[in-house]
């Protein structure tokens, strides 16, 4: 008899975050009738704000739904260690307490995290081996299936039920030489391929790209020719995970005679984990940042994390001539060994421009070869598909356009697509054809310091008006006859000086203050709270006749008796 219709059962893929977007991937799959079902998340990841954000530190998947079902939740699997997989798990672990499973690399990365960011909650963190047969209970197994990608220890999901098996791929390419690791097995995927698959859902970063991405091996040889030809310093910038990148530099460092000193904590901490665990060979000499003022600019090459424009990291700090110890020179050599996440464009060529002024020359992955993507192009997906046969594909991991583009390579190559789940989208993979059944609860929440708000948090409203419209504070103290004992005193913060006439603003919101007050009769200034508001309305609509913006504006009058 049918499985399914013996036990009313379904499979559900359900993504929190990751899908419609490039970042914060959370996804959940359920298995068995909606009474009984069983859960497995995959991924916990975050995302950086954009400027309608001010304030905000990262953001993280609204995982409210997963609370709900905390109790049939049987883990949670980190396919890598790369912020949007992995970035949000310290900030659950106490609320979602659900087991963590990943590889030592993952574990190490985690580790040294919380210790940076002396984080008090742990998960509990079950470390396992890629290729390991792990049973969460009597009916659902998966293994972590390794692949290429550009952080050690990057892995797929093989997920097996008696409903059906699932390959989740996290994010992967086919690299034959990743400098790092075992390469993405072809083979491994066409005896995965030979069990059945009902679903691949897959990343769809780079399905818009035909051919094959090219290989980190080749970023090796890319660096010996700068390294080589540059008689300056070569300051570097690329994500601190990148621990492949690492190597491919230090190799090509080494053969020119130049040392490499790491400037970011950040960085300093990935490559001490990756030394520990001897995923990077632990002779490797990286220097400090100290170093800087001893070596020759020709035997200098210097790390850097600050790839994507951000505004505290080290690569910022150098272009604005502010770091304490790095100060370049004209003719010294910055590489951008990364590509920009879309939405960085501007803060990247910013800092670009900035060190253009300055003398020093630039390249980027648009000149040489010193960056490659961690994500496979269309002739890579091909080739998986191949190895793997399954019956639908779920496009995962992109924005609208990748995964509408996935979807059209997809279906010319002819294989059936599910329709495509946006992030809360319930989508039954089984039994009969994938559909969208329903929605669950989704969003984003922000990281704000030590406290998480809510998107439509009134603080961030309050910041975005703060910052584009400024503030007056008016104080105003009335004596015992409710007539003004002195000039009202006021502050105004983000408000220009002068109107375009060149009149004081500020003279002009005093008198303002007093004309309103002088308005009202002496009897009825005793309503203090009204007079604040007659006041307040004033003072916004004379700001606003002279500037053409209204500021938040804050009264307080006190009354002497
Ligand atoms: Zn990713
Ligand atoms: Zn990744």
């Amino acid at each position: 008899m049918d499985l399914f219709k013996q036990d009313n059962a379904e499979i559900i893929f359900v993504a929190l975050g990751g899908i419609g977007e490039i970042g914060m991937n959370c996804g959940l799959y359920g298995f068995g009738s909606k009474k009984k079902r069983k859960w497995l998340m995959v991924d916990l990841g975050i995302s950086f704000p954009d400027a309608s954000l001010p304030g905000v530190d990262t953001i993280l998947p609204d995982v409210s739904f997963a609370k709900t079902i905390k109790d049939d939740i049987l883990g949670l699997i980190i396919t890598h260690g790369h912020e949007d997989h992995y970035g949000a798990v310290l900030d659950f672990a106490y609320e979602l307490d659900i087991p963590v499973y990943g590889t030592s690399f993952l574990k190490g990365m985690l580790y040294a995290k919380a210790e940076a960011y002396q984080s008090d909650t742990m998960p509990q963190f079950i470390q396992i081996d890629s290729n390991e047969d792990v049973q969460l209970n009597s009916d659902i197994r998966f293994s972590l299936i390794p692949v290429s990608h550009s952080i050690p220890e990057s892995n797929a999901i093989f997920l097996k039920s008696s409903y059906g098996n699932l390959v989740h791929t996290g994010d992967w390419k086919l690299d034959k030489n990743p400098v790092i690791g075992t390469p993405t097995s072809l083979e491994q995927f066409t005896d995965i391929g030979a069990q059945d698959i009902l679903a691949v859902i897959s990343d769809s970063t780079n399905a818009w790209r035909e051919g094959v991405s090219p290989s980190e091996g080749e970023v090796v040889g890319g660096f010996e020719k700068i390294f080589s030809t540059s008689e300056r310093r070569v300051i570097i910038t690329q994500f601190s995970s990148n621990i492949a990148r690492i190597k491919s530099i230090y190799l090509a460092a080494q053969a020119a005679g130049r040392e490499v000193i790491i400037a970011g904590r950040a960085l300093a901490r990935n490559i001490q984990v990756a030394q520990e665990l001897g995923v990077l060979d632990p002779n490797y000499r990286f220097l400090s940042d100290t170093a800087f003022q001893d070596l020759p600019a020709q035997n200098v090459a210097i790390l850097c994390t600050g790839s994507q424009g951000e505004s505290r990291a080290q690569m910022k700090k150098i272009a604005d001539k502010a770091h304490p110890i790095i100060k370049l020179a004209q003719g010294d050599l910055v590489v951008f060994s990364s590509r920009a996440i879309p939405g960085n464009e501007k803060e990247i060529g910013a800092i670009q421009n900035s060190l253009v002024k300055q003398g020093v020359d630039i390249v980027t992955a648009d000149n040489e070869r010193v960056h490659v993507t961690g994500h496979p192009f269309r002739g890579e997906i091909e080739q998986l598909y191949q190895a793997l046969k399954p019956k639908y594909v779920v496009p995962a991991h992109g924005e609208a356009w990748h995964l509408n583009q996935h979807k059209i390579f997809a279906e010319r190559e002819g294989y059936q697509v599910a329709p495509i789940a946006y992030n809360g989208n319930i989508l039954k993979l089984a039994p009969g054809t994938p559909e969208i059944i329903g929605t669950v609860a989704h969003g984003q929440w922000c990281r704000d310091g030590n406290i998480r708000i809510d998107t439509q948090s009134a603080s961030i409203r309050e910041r975005r008006k703060l910052s584009y419209n400024g503030i007056v504070f008016a104080n105003i103290i009335l004596d015992h006859h409710n007539e003004m004992m002195a000039e009202p005193d006021v502050r105004m913060e983000g408000i220009p000086y002068d109107d375009e006439f060149g009149l004081d603003i500020e003279e002009k919101v005093i008198e303002t203050i007093e004309g309103a007050i002088y308005s009202i009769p002496k009897s009825r200034r005793k309503e203090l709270e009204k007079v604040e508001e007659a006041v307040r309305r004033s003072i916004r609509n004379e700001i606003n006749r002279l500037w053409g913006k209204k500021p938040l504006c804050h009264v307080i009058i006190s009354k002497i008796v």
